[in-house]
């Protein structure tokens, strides 16, 4: 699952395609049928409310093995 945005229209949408068809193109917007489309984050990443910079640290996960 991928989320584009259409640089013709300004639409934001999601789209659940490969990589490899993202790559080459082959994904077009949904309102206006356009392929100039940009890929924006994956969903998982797109719900933060604060910015970054805020509290982010390497401690708290306990496991200690991300280096
Ligand atoms: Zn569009």
């Amino acid at each position: 699952m991928y989320e584009f945005s259409c640089r013709k229209c300004g639409h934001q949408f999601e789209d659940l395609v490969s990589l490899a068809e993202v790559e080459a193109g082959e994904v077009e917007c949904p309102a206006c049928g356009s392929k100039d489309v940009e890929r924006g984050f994956s969903t998982f990443a797109t719900n933060g409310g604060d910015s970054f910079g805020g509290g982010y640290t390497s401690s708290g996960c306990g496991s200690g093995g991300f280096t």
